[in-house]
């Protein structure tokens, strides 16, 4: 055996000198990415050096007399002790007269919610990629001693390439041994609570493999296992172990699921009891996954996924992505054609007679609205042009709605039993609508993808006056 080298001899040399701290005048301010309730976030280029950070600024005043002191240092001493690609990562801190800087690696696609908003649920390749990142990140945070607490779509975050960086770590809390594991204090979000933390405010690492459920589920069915009006209620149905799972929830994804949601937290598939993180990364839900390769590998796209509520049926992509066989200008076509206008001379007739008549005639539709229409009341005085009922889908689920477009134009829904206006597809020039089959038709605003189902199956009817009312939106405000 060649003998062990000697390490070469150091010339005796003054320490290292201690990195300069940093200060605000260091840094271009970018812009502003987000605001919590003790901090903003800004984008901040460092001016020397040109790197871009998230730098959090917190408020010493504010954090002192909201008695947040112990959540900001905890937030720093757990950062410091973090060096992983799927965490977020604290570069330097700073301070002033008036304030705390955190220098933060910039996650530039914002939060992973976000994105799950957007498409409604996630299809089973996407899930299972979001998954593998979040068990792996789990492993290594376990691993150093710290339980999250609070882990959340929100708080998964997601760098330039798509790639998650964890957050939030306010609440987190080290432990130093096995006996150590239990926290005194209640946190976390109602949603992803597990019951241990209900019933004896007790925190395990197992906590944070409860959440994982909770967020697998939400993936997939496109809300949480335990969803209620209330707190209250979600926290009754945590300790019930009341939760079901939907038609068309892949088999393998129930089985995951179903041993991480599992009300004794000794028990919980990953946990140290139940032999760690190999059995629950060997689970056969992650058949595939190379988990030494997750990191390099490129993210699947999220595209808006309707999963399919019924066993056998395959669930359907939206085409949004696809180029549009319709363009544009066929729909403004179509549009001037129905109304009498694809002929100039036609056009410019109406344009010169219509407008004082139109309006009496307006107002006398609107007279007979209100006498005659049950609808009426939820629509702000605006004309209705269109209403029925559709099935309103979020992922697996789905809620009955009646959908009454009007001429402002807005787009309303309301529960046709409770009779309450449950919200507002918000309108804009940005707005796409896509018909995906008779019965089901998509309106994609640039923050969500609406999935509407026409049980009588005129979902091509709902599709043409939406698009009218958008040509007409459009040319009114170009
Ligand atoms: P609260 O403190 O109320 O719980 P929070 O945890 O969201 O809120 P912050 O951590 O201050 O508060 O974040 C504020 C906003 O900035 C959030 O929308 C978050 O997504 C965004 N943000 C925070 N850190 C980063 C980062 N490193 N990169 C990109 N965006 C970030």
């Amino acid at each position: 055996m060649a003998a062990p080298q000697e390490p070469p001899k150091l010339e005796a040399k003054s320490p290292p000198a201690e990195p300069q701290k940093k200060s605000r005048e260091d840094f271009n301010f970018d812009r502003i990415i987000g605001e919590g309730s003790y901090s903003t976030v800004i984008l901040a280029t460092d001016k020397s050096s040109k790197k871009q950070y998230a730098l959090k600024i917190l408020d010493k005043r504010h954090i002192i007399k909201e008695k947040k002191v112990q959540y900001v240092s905890r937030e720093k001493d757990v950062l410091a002790r973090i060096d992983h690609p799927f965490f977020v990562k604290l570069y330097f801190t700073f301070q002033d007269k008036d304030n705390l800087y955190f220098g933060l690696s910039f996650a530039e696609q914002g939060e992973l919610l976000d994105y799950l908003r957007k498409v409604g649920a996630f299809d089973e390749n996407a899930t299972r990629f979001y998954t593998s990142e979040i068990v792996i990140a789990l492993e290594y945070l376990h691993g150093k001693g710290i339980i999250h607490r609070d882990l959340k779509p929100e708080n998964i975050l997601l760098n330039k390439d798509m790639h998650i960086q964890i957050t939030d770590f306010g609440t987190a809390k080290i432990f130093e041994s096995d006996e150590d594991e239990k926290a005194s204090s209640f946190v976390g979000t109602a949603e992803y609570v597990s019951p241990e933390l209900l019933q004896s405010k007790v925190a395990y690492k197992s906590s944070d493999l409860w959440a994982l459920g909770c967020i697998i589920y939400q993936f997939l069915a496109g809300r949480p296992p335990f969803h209620a009006a209330n707190e209250y209620l979600c926290f009754q149905k945590i300790i019930k172990h009341e939760y079901s799972i939907p038609d068309g929830f892949p088999d393998n994804a129930k089985d995951l699921v179903e041993n991480l949601l599992v009300s004794d937290p000794t028990k919980r598939l990953g946990c140290d009891k139940m032999g760690g993180y190999p059995p629950l990364k060997a689970h056969y839900f992650f058949t595939d996954v190379n988990w030494d390769n997750v990191q390099n590998e490129t993210p699947p796209t999220l595209l808006p996924y309707l999963p399919s509520t019924t066993k056998g049926e395959a669930g359907m992509h939206s085409d949004y992505n696809m180029p549009s066989s319709t363009s544009e200008q066929d729909f403004e076509d179509r549009f001037l054609q129905c109304f009498g206008l694809g002929d100039p001379s036609k056009t410019e007739s109406k344009a010169r007679s219509g407008t004082e008549q139109d309006i009496l005639d307006r107002e006398e539709k609107l007279k007979q609205q209100a006498s005659t229409s049950t609808w009426h009341p939820f629509v702000n005085g605006e004309l209705i042009i269109k209403t029925g009922l559709v099935d309103k889908r979020k992922g697996m689920f789905s809620k009955r709605r009646q959908l009454i477009l009007t001429d402002a134009p807005r787009l309303y829904y309301v529960d046709p039993v409770a009779m309450v206006l449950k919200g507002e597809i918000p309108w804009s020039s940005n707005i796409k609508i896509e018909q995906k089959n008779f019965k089901i038709f998509f309106v994609h605003t640039p923050n969500r993808t609406y999935y509407l189902e026409d049980p009588t199956g005129s979902a091509k009817k709902w599709v043409e006056t939406l698009n009218k009312s958008l040509v007409l939106y459009k040319s009114q405000n170009k």
